[in-house]
């Protein structure tokens, strides 16, 4: 790769955009998920270092689902390459449609989605960052998933606690087409980005916390004056 196409791609780097929510005992769970717990052992300044432990489910807060959440042969988190978990991706809006309607094929045609392409849907939701907890979000229809795996998308996000229901979900992760729910795209202005959501390497695990990231395409960094 020639110099300047290198500090280019750095450049692209340097400007994360966070879509993970921060976890903390007020996050929004799904109905009957464990509750956070965040416990310090050992605290500053009687101690000679602060030392917490946490417990959580996975699917707490900004997390990816696996194949093995629904099918009991499907992929494990520790069974698939992080090559999986990253691409280009492009960030839809949806925050005119009606809570409760579902998103459907119609919703989705309007937009120029290829093959390959991380499909994240910005919501209702995240005109409330805040109230991510409440469980009336918008979800995906059978109609909506069936055009995504038709399109060979190669994953899916939203900012609400779920894609939709477990039939949804098994259309889905079926096609190994994994899941990213709980992502926070408040900010996030709808267009092309390059997106990276590492899951932690859980041992068997049906899904994972991620610290989910975007990354600005180069036109909006290219600007910005590299002091190298
Ligand atoms: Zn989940």
């Amino acid at each position: 790769m020639k110099e300047d196409k290198l500090i280019e791609f750095f450049l692209v780097l340097m400007f994360p955009l966070d879509i993970t929510q921060t976890i903390n005992e007020q996050i929004g769970l799904y109905p009957g998920d464990p509750p956070f717990k965040q416990e310090f052992h050992l605290k500053l300044p009687q101690n000679e270092v602060n030392l917490s432990s946490i417990s959580m489910g996975v699917h707490t807060g900004t997390h990816v689902d696996v194949p093995f959440h629904f099918f009991e042969t499907g992929k494990k988190i520790t069974d698939i390459p992080l090559s999986k978990f990253q691409g280009m991706s492009l960030v839809i809006e949806m925050v005119e449609s009606p809570v409760g309607e579902g998103i459907s094929s119609h919703h989705l045609e309007q937009y120029d989605i290829k093959p390959n392409d991380i499909i994240l849907i910005k919501t209702k939701n995240s005109l409330f960052p805040s109230i991510v907890s409440e469980h009336k979000e918008l979800f995906l229809t059978k109609n909506g998933a069936e055009f995504l795996i038709e399109k060979k998308i190669k994953a899916i996000g939203i900012d609400c606690l779920s894609i939709g229901d477990s039939n949804i979900h098994k259309l889905l992760l079926k096609k190994e087409i994994f899941i990213y729910e709980s992502l926070d795209l408040h900010k996030i202005v709808p267009n092309r980005y390059l997106f990276f959501g590492f899951p932690l390497k859980l041992e068997g695990a049906e899904g994972a916390p991620v610290r989910a990231v975007l990354f600005q395409p180069l036109e909006d960094t290219s600007k910005v004056s590299l002091n190298l």
